[in-house]
């Protein structure tokens, strides 16, 4: 379960109209699986269908958490025109266990949330608005 208030939802979901046909991506912070903050960051791939995140912003991303006494607990990212589901791509690419993966779909207006573990196993996590 993570619990995302509704406005950073809203927000996510602004995020991924706004950048389309890109893919938008970016950053959830908080504590435990709460999350109380979103940043926003730049698709240095400018592609439709896959993302990087520019290494500056991302430094500047743990330093913001840190410095509010919170961690990066997801990674969100859109997919302008398929579902939201962790594509091949996203899961050779996710390695790290201990963050989850958000992803909003604009073609469905549909956002989800999983969990890899260190066999590439997904896992779809319960979001709760609030
Ligand atoms: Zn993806």
């Amino acid at each position: 379960m993570i619990s995302i208030p509704i406005k950073i939802i809203e927000q996510i979901a602004e995020h991924a109209k706004r950048d389309y046909p890109i893919e938008a991506c970016g950053y959830l912070t908080g504590k435990d699986d709460v999350v109380s903050d979103i940043i926003k960051m730049t698709n240095t791939d400018k592609s439709n269908e896959h993302f990087s995140f520019d290494p500056k912003e991302q430094f500047q991303a743990v330093k913001y958490a840190r410095s509010r006494g919170e961690r990066l607990i997801a990674v969100y990212h859109s997919h302008p025109d398929t579902p939201a589901r962790m594509s091949r791509e996203d899961i050779r690419l996710a390695n790290d266990t201990e963050i989850k993966y958000i992803i909003f779909s604009v073609k469905d207006n549909v956002i989800k949330c999983f969990e890899i573990d260190k066999d590439k196993n997904v896992a779809e996590i319960p979001i709760r608005g609030i």
